[in-house]
């Protein structure tokens, strides 16, 4: 199959509308990584995007959607109060709502589930291509699995190349990061995966909110997963990545010697860290994140940094860690989850 890779106009809409409507895949671009979108209530079309990510079946997908009046389809009973608070503060967004699901959702978008992920993206192409279609879109992140989720089309095309017709090229992610995903139970929300939505904005909306203990630790034997997407590990590189955590210039000086024996001992080795430290490491190989000031930037350059140290097949990897809090949280689980929470703390001699 030849892949068409093209810019989000009215005809590529058009086209892109045509093959969702046709049961076929389309990568897309939204606020947050790139979708591998299909009709979402197709249960064939959503088998495909299970192959062509090869993605394990008992992961299920998110059902995007432009319009409040789409969830009536999709859910069984009324909105819960929390989740329209949720809705009305950060839809369109970066929120994903774990809902019970209606007779309509296909078993292959919940993986036999009985609740549903439901997002309203906000990126104008995914919004305009929802309304074209007319349907909800069901959509993962548009990489193959156990690569870094695609925040540019081209890595969209590394993974995707020969498995579906279309990838519409919108430019780079402005959040870079996977949606945040919230369970809805008793008068909080659980965050399962933090993102774009920090827990002090949901909990400035509802007075209360809990992090899932998984977000910044690996999953212990016998522990119950809340979101399967937790218990595989996602965005990994290649390379092994060690985190080094504690005060910046104890943090610049236990990478520069873990760096330094890495290299002395045959193996090729980068640094990532934040721009404004790049200058503490001297000439060794950095790879600077946030090409502008602020979490924000560091959070859409992770995963194209990720990718980049697979292309340079890089065996050793050492990244600075930034502040577990906002959006460093989300910055923290991605770090962490491709580290196998790999953390040193050079504030205690580690
Ligand atoms: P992705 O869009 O590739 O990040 O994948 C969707 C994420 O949402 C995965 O981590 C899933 O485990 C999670 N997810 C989707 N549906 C549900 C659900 N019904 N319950 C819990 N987690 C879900
Ligand atoms: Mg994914």
């Amino acid at each position: 199959m030849q892949t068409l890779v093209l810019k989000p106009d009215g005809q590529a809409l058009e086209k892109a509308a045509a093959l969702l409507r046709a049961g076929e895949l389309v990568g897309i671009p939204t606020e947050t990584v790139y979708g591998l979108a299909a009709d979402g209530l197709n249960q064939q079309a959503a088998l495909k995007i299970f192959e062509a990510k090869q993605r394990p079946a008992d992961n299920p997908l998110i059902e995007h959607i432009a319009h409040m009046d789409q969830l009536k389809e999709l859910i069984r009973g009324e909105l819960p109060e929390q989740a329209r608070a949720l809705a009305q503060a950060f839809w369109p967004g970066p929120l994903t709502m774990i809902l019970p699901k209606s007779q309509r959702v296909p078993q292959a978008v919940c993986a036999g589930l009985d609740t549903v992920a439901i997002r309203m993206p906000s990126h104008p192409v995914a919004h305009a291509l929802i309304e074209k279609c007319g349907l909800p879109l069901a959509a993962p992140s548009a990489n193959r699995s156990g690569r870094p989720s695609p925040t540019r089309a081209s890595h969209v095309l590394e993974d995707m190349k020969g498995r579906i017709p279309l990838i519409l090229d919108g430019g780079p992610c402005e959040v870079g990061l996977e949606s945040t995903v919230v369970e809805l139970s008793g008068d909080k929300v659980r965050v399962l995966r933090p993102g774009g939505v920090t827990p002090e904005m949901i909990e400035a909306v509802l007075g209360g909110v809990w992090v899932d203990e998984s977000v910044l630790k690996p999953l212990q034997p016998g522990q119950v997963v809340r979101s399967p997407g937790m218990k595989y590990r996602h965005y990994a590189p290649k390379g092994s990545l060690t985190i080094v955590k504690g005060a910046p210039e104890r943090v610049a000086g236990r990478i520069a010697q873990l760096y330094d024996e890495a290299v002395s001992q045959g193996a090729s080795a980068a640094i990532l860290c934040m721009k404004q430290n790049e200058a503490r490491y001297g000439h060794r190989r950095v790879h600077p994140l946030g090409q502008r000031p602020g979490l924000d930037s560091v959070a859409s350059d992770l995963f194209d940094a990720l990718r980049l140290m697979d292309e340079q097949k890089v065996e050793r990897i050492f990244a600075e860690a930034v502040d577990a809090h906002g959006l460093g949280l989300a910055i923290m689980n991605r770090m962490g989850r491709a580290a196998a929470f790999h953390v040193l703390d050079a504030d205690r001699g580690e």
